[in-house]
């Protein structure tokens, strides 16, 4: 009940036109226990933390060849790097820029090849042969904090990366609305680090290649088919006027496909509009000829060390995959 007496109403998390249909029901979301959904996050993580560095390391050890396997490519999911972290946010939303330079040193140090995204559309569609396996950089959302501790050091070592951007975003001097209520662990006052790129950004780095996070963020899976249509669409648009080569790759917002972030029919409206890859948040590694839509990535956490990005690359978190499924299954 809320203070006036009514009873309280569920909030929306998402907008809706009347009388149109949506790509993927919700109907199946639920409260897990009536925990609350910043509880359920934190206890989540935990336990891929948890279980993941315990079985990781048992399966590290195991296996005979420890590194990256022939024909599969691990790609790295990052969001910022900042010397701001944020509280009340899972691990992988930050790297600070000491952290972030030494896993570029220890990434170097496995001699793997860092593809560009036109070496990994190759190697997908099978034009390109990986004996050694290979790594791929993703950035997700476009947050400024990238220009000043990632960029850099990404062009003085000459490692490809990709930045995911939420286009309507682009310019603005306040936060993402989805990322406005972070709690930081410095200051009070909300760093400028968390801000959107602007278009300059994107313009100053041509070694850069810029993707598509959508125009707004919204779950594309969860919206009516021509909103999702308009969603990639103005992403696409946006960044082409920025004046850099059409996007072909995409990152789904939220990424998780028991969630709602996408679905068949998003897979073929992003086909449909010209991109040609799309990433998930589902855990793993990309073998040859994976689905070109449904792409999984190795988030990367601030405290990953040299040994827990070598598990990582040679596959020794892949299982987490089926753990995250579960859990997603849950409600959880
Ligand atoms: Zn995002």
């Amino acid at each position: 009940m809320n203070p006036n007496g009514a009873q309280a109403q569920p909030v929306a998390t998402f907008s809706q036109p009347a009388g149109e249909k949506i790509l993927f029901s919700t109907d199946k979301e639920k409260s897990f226990f009536n925990l609350s959904p910043q509880l359920i996050t934190f206890l989540k993580y935990d336990l891929y933390l948890r279980a993941g560095n315990i079985i990781s390391s048992l399966l590290y050890q195991l296996r005979k060849s420890p590194r990256c396997q022939k024909n599969h490519v691990t790609v790295l999911l990052y969001h910022n790097v900042s010397f701001d972290v944020p509280l009340n946010y899972p691990p992988y939303m930050n790297v600070t820029p000491d952290n972030f330079a030494r896993q570029l040193d220890a990434l170097i140090s496995l001699n793997l090849p860092f593809l560009t995204a036109q070496n990994f559309l190759d190697f997908l569609q099978g034009r390109l042969t990986l004996t050694n396996g290979g790594v791929f950089l993703t950035f997700d959302d476009g947050f400024r904090g990238l220009v000043a501790h990632a960029l850099p050091l990404l062009k003085e070592k000459q490692i490809p990366a990709t930045i995911f951007v939420t286009t309507r975003f682009l310019n603005s001097e306040e936060p993402f609305p989805f990322f406005k209520n972070l709690v930081f662990s410095r200051r009070v006052d909300y760093p400028s680090s968390w801000l959107p790129l602007t278009t300059d950004h994107i313009k100053s780095h041509p070694h850069i290649v810029w993707g598509g996070h959508g125009a707004s963020h919204d779950r594309l899976g969860r919206l009516s088919l021509a909103t999702a249509r308009q969603e990639i669409r103005e992403c696409r648009e946006m960044l082409t006027r920025v004046g850099i080569k059409p996007p072909f790759l995409f990152s789904y917002p939220q990424g998780i496909a028991e969630h709602g972030d996408w679905t068949p029919t998003t897979n073929q409206l992003l086909a449909a509009e010209g991109f040609a890859l799309a990433f998930t948040s589902h855990l793993g590694r990309v073998k040859a000829g994976a689905s070109p839509f449904a792409l999984r990535r190795m988030p990367i956490n601030s405290h990953d060390t040299p040994e827990i990005l070598r598990r990582k690359i040679s596959g020794a978190y892949d299982w987490l995959y089926w753990l995250q499924k579960f859990l997603h299954r849950l409600g959880l």
